[in-house]
């Protein structure tokens, strides 16, 4: 399946750039440290998740070495010992948990996560990143940031989630259903697989439909552990498929492919996510109405998969591709109301924009106001920027490209919506995966206004309270007490709070800062299964997966028991 990659593009520069300027007192020989390429490792880290903080749970780390065989010693880091970057080395020599002796897999077994409860987040759940260093043969050091990681969940859930065994290895807490996928049905393998969930592979809603009623406008399907693409070792990235579509004069045409998924109709598009990643779901589940509309009108992007914003328009919203100023700042164009506009900066939250929730059913057309599209622009000053020239696309513009208004209207549109969160991985759940799972799906359906420093918005606010998401599952289980935000749900974001704060000038991480202006790039391939995709398949962007290190206070004697 085709991946639009600006985000990653963003990603492997900021990790290149963190990489490139970064060198330590161990290795003080070199005057910088080389990358250890991604292509050559990947990592599997077994249970993938565990209660935060409990130090009867263990982990075995693995490191794979792929297509060379000169890395003398291995670590990784972040994992709480007192060594720089808190670093533990893995172990090829049949000890430490390692199974054999130098077969290139490197283990550390009885490995203690380092979490702190103070570190969970409201949501009840987090993560923990861990990064490769390595020493070669010939005594040099390479390092890289892509990361592996393990999902923390707070052990005030232990006994919240109970869980429905259906048989045949699927099961289902509240709100998540789960798939042993122990004969690869769903996925080809793990961790190292090709995903077509979707496109040439249905077994995911089919198990789900065959024990749960088909009564879900979407399914989003995430592995139980980290899982990276054969081809280069990265990680897979979220995207969204077409199911169906019966909603007129959005740029889309009538289809219905549930059959392939085992709906009788109801499914409208389904969503991977990466492991422990529910950054862009937001972005993800609007790909079900388009982006498509205006596109005569010039409205979408350039991408190949064309199915976002032009970056040079200023709707603003979820679908936008981001225009990359040559200072250095990336954003979303915002209309000043005076022939000028800022950047609203690529880090912020955005709600649906009002041509986006137009799209999806949620606003009559006498809200949105017009689109603009720039020409040249001059963004010397990000909050007064200028263009050369710029047209003007009224709502009635775009309505007249698409043959009318939209159908059904936003009076009777459907507003609330269900979705079912599936988690697949071919090894049978521990109780603590049961519970970080429902969380993070739990998470998709609160009212909650967006944490700071997360790129995650729950979906009703980002509809500006106009629209919900359920992703309660219809099993025999009491709801779980004291779910996050449960007891006081906040207002929703109004329509007219669309972010037009100020952007500081100079945005404290941005990852452009070092980034020549760039168009979206190229789409890529994930594989041949991408090749029978239907013609509605829609694409992702790839999510937030921005890794940088996360460097923690030095801690002794919370790793290896032993
Ligand atoms: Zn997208």
């Amino acid at each position: 399946m085709m991946i639009h990659s600006i985000w990653k593009r963003l990603a492997s520069i900021v990790l290149i750039v963190l990489t490139v300027g970064q060198f330590y007192p161990w290795e003080t020989a070199a005057a910088q440290t080389a990358e250890f390429p991604q292509k050559n490792a990947w990592a599997r880290i077994t249970p993938a998740v565990v209660w935060c903080g409990d130090s009867g749970q263990t982990v075995t780390i693995e490191v794979h070495i792929v297509g060379r065989h000169d890395v003398a010693k291995l670590w990784v880091t972040d994992l709480g010992t007192s060594d720089i970057e808190a670093r533990a080395e893995l172990f090829d020599d049949g000890t430490h948990g390692d199974t054999l002796s130098g077969d290139n897999i490197f283990s550390l077994g009885d490995v203690i996560i380092p979490c702190n409860l103070h570190q969970i987040n409201q949501s009840g759940w987090r993560n923990w990143w861990g990064f490769l260093r390595v020493q070669l043969a010939d005594g040099s050091f390479q390092e890289n940031n892509y990361g592996m990681v393990a999902g923390l969940v707070d052990p005030k859930y232990k006994d919240s989630f109970s869980v429905h065994d259906f048989g045949n290895g699927l099961s289902a807490t509240a709100y998540a259903f789960f798939i042993v996928d122990d004969k690869h049905e769903v996925i080809d393998n793990y961790p190292v697989a090709s995903v077509y969930c979707g496109t040439s592979n249905y077994q995911a809603y089919r198990k789900l439909f065959s024990v749960l009623p088909d009564n879900f406008d979407f399914a989003l399907v995430t592995p139980g552990l980290q899982i990276v693409r054969p081809s280069d070792l990265a990680e897979n990235v979220p995207y969204n498929v077409s199911v169906s579509n019966a909603v007129q004069h959005i740029g889309l045409s009538i289809t219905n492919n549930s059959a392939k998924f085992g709906s009788a109709g109801r499914l409208k598009s389904v969503v991977y996510e990466s492991f422990g990643d529910i950054q862009i779901f937001d972005h993800e589940v609007a790909h079900t109405w388009g982006a498509a509309i205006g596109k005569t009108l010039g409205l979408l992007g350039n991408d190949p998969a064309g199915h976002h914003w032009n970056m040079l328009a200023d709707m603003q919203g979820q679908l936008g591709s981001y225009y990359f100023e040559p200072g250095g700042a990336v954003g979303h164009f915002a209309y000043n109301g005076d022939e000028s506009w800022h950047l609203v900066s690529n880090f912020e939250n955005e709600p649906y924009s009002p041509l986006e929730l137009y799209m999806l059913g949620f606003i009559p057309p006498e809200e949105v106001p017009p689109v603009h599209i720039l020409q040249s622009p001059n963004s010397s000053d990000i909050n007064h920027i200028t263009a050369a020239a710029y047209q003007t696309f009224s709502i009635e513009d775009i309505m007249n490209a698409e043959g009318g208004a939209r159908i059904p209207s936003a009076a009777d549109s459907q507003k609330d919506f269900n979705l079912a969160y599936i988690v697949t991985q071919d090894i049978p759940y521990n109780d603590s995966a049961y519970a970080y799972f429902s969380l993070a799906s739990y998470n998709l359906m609160t009212r909650e206004q967006p944490q700071k420093n997360n790129m995650y918005a729950p979906f009703y606010w980002a509809t500006g309270g106009r629209g919900t998401l359920d992703t309660r599952l219809p099993v025999d289980l009491a709801d779980p007490a004291g779910l996050p935000g449960m007891a006081t749900p906040t207002p929703p974001a109004t329509q007219t709070a669309m972010p037009t704060a100020a952007i500081p000038a100079t945005p404290t991480s941005m990852p452009g800062e070092t980034v020549a202006p760039a168009a979206p790039t190229k789409t890529t391939s994930n594989g041949p299964g991408c090749a029978t995709a239907p013609a509605a398949l829609t694409i992702a962007a790839v999510g937030l997966t921005l890794h940088p290190r996360r460097r923690k206070p030095r801690q002794s004697g919370l790793v290896q028991k032993k």
